[in-house]
């Protein structure tokens, strides 16, 4: 890991200029090692590597497709979080290289030297974005994120934010790629690690570091409206995103906790704010769970909600991640995974509790096997049927049509990594069921 502070301090007697080849080396060369860093004297170099190694430990998959590679870093303490690099066909980068079959061909006629040329222009018809986690584990609890499952245990320091780009900046150094995005929405609030995600920003931002612009930087948040208002005087052209997910009190309620809150009229209210301060577009997200917040009623809600402001709507399948639970009987009970060996139940009076045991679920799931349910008094059964699931393909292009008509405009995201199990927290969350 990288440990800026140590770093200076173990510089303090060096003439300044060393500060300024050592990040250099880490940040714009992405060493990985610093016997590499032949700008240094030798000595310093084997000091530096002794006392402060450049590795960062993580695991890391790769997607059938290879369009999703998924790290999870251990820090120093042992805890672990996700960061997940997403490769997109870039579209604009891609007319002007043509398709697949002639660049192929073209390769095969072509002296090594052209040769090299044209793979690392392929390369570069990729857009590749780093999706970051802020916190471990999450203390927010939405209902459709694994990250929520898991044990709030700390903020991420302002250097462990930005390993996670350094990680794969490394990775793709190899094929003679770099970073282009980065996007806030892995595990945990960024709102609520507000200082250091801003600094991790910075060093993201800064020419003669990663140097990656502000527009490609994005900071997803749940809503906290002080750190909205923040934001919006920080002078930065960082987009932001704001989790919406319902269109009104009682469905955002029931899958963010937070909205109890901060309901939908005060967070807009910020949102109005940041919008006339910086002039910048939002996007609102919004996680379409089935036979939830995906009715055609929801749609024109949802329209009415935020018609007028300079936003988009971001339509996200929701993930049905065998961690997510929902049950109801007449109300909306809820019920999920928590552990290796019981459910709990989350009461809509926002009683926590869990009562009598019901009845071995065994061979019913991997996850499930071997543990136990137990139920609320408010439920009679438990059908593990009612996975939370994500609208089907016909009520996603439906919604979106209503939101178009009504003045909205609409994209959907494309879903990465789904056999990486890439949704936010899930394999840490799986690595520590072990
Ligand atoms: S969606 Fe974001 S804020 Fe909500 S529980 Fe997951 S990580 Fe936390």
């Amino acid at each position: 890991m990288v440990d800026v502070k140590k770093l200076k301090e173990l510089l303090k007697d060096e003439p300044s200029y060393r500060i300024t080849q050592a990040e250099r080396a880490i940040y714009k060369d992405f060493v990985s090692d610093w016997s590499q860093v032949t700008t240094l004297p030798l000595p310093l170099r084997e000091r530096l590597q002794s006392e402060l190694p450049l590795d960062i430990s993580a695991e890391l998959l790769i997607s059938s497709k290879k369009d999703t590679l998924k790290a999870v870093i251990t820090l120093k303490d042992g805890f672990s979080i996700e960061s997940v690099l997403m490769r997109h066909a870039d579209k604009k980068r891609s007319k002007t290289g043509g398709g697949s079959t002639s660049t192929n061909k073209e390769i095969y006629k072509c002296t090594n030297e052209d040769k090299d040329k044209i793979k690392q222009e392929a390369v570069q018809k990729f857009r590749n974005t780093v999706c970051e986690s802020s916190q471990i584990g999450c203390p927010l609890s939405c209902l459709f994120c694994t990250t929520g499952k898991l044990e709030f245990k700390r903020n991420l320091t302002a250097d462990e934010i930005v390993d996670q780009v350094l990680f794969f900046s490394r990775y793709l150094k190899e094929e003679g790629a770099s970073v282009n995005n980065v996007v806030f929405m892995g595990m945990g609030e960024p709102f609520l690690n507000y200082d250091n995600v801003m600094s991790a920003v910075r060093i993201l931002n800064d020419k003669n570091k990663f140097n990656i612009g502000a527009r490609h930087i994005s900071i997803s948040t749940c809503g906290i409206p002080e750190r909205i208002y923040d934001f919006a005087k920080e002078g930065l052209q960082v987009n932001l995103a704001i989790s919406l997910n319902a269109p009104n009190d009682e469905i955002r309620s029931r899958l963010m906790p937070i909205n109890k809150r901060y309901p939908i009229g005060e967070l807009l209210k910020t949102v109005k704010f940041y919008i006339e301060k910086t002039n910048r577009r939002v996007m609102f997200e919004y996680v379409m769970v089935q036979d939830l917040n995906d009715a055609p009623s929801h749609a024109k809600e949802l329209a009415r909600l935020v018609k007028g402001l300079l936003c988009f709507v971001n339509l996200i399948p929701c993930n049905a991640s065998p961690y997510n639970f929902l049950c109801h009987k007449g109300n909306w009970d809820i019920v999920y995974y928590k552990g290796n060996r019981n459910y709990q139940a989350c009461l809509t009076d926002d009683k926590w509790g869990v009562t009598e045991n019901v009845k071995s679920v065994e061979g019913r799931s991997s996850s499930s096997k071997n543990g136990s349910i137990k139920k609320s008094k408010n439920f009679e059964s438990i059908n593990l049927d009612n996975l939370l699931k994500p609208s089907t393909r016909k009520r996603i292009s439906e919604f979106k049509k209503i939101l178009s008509e009504s003045g909205i405009t609409v994209t959907e995201r494309f879903r990465f990594g789904v056999d990486i199990r890439g949704a936010c927290g899930e394999l840490v969350y799986r690595f520590k069921k072990g």
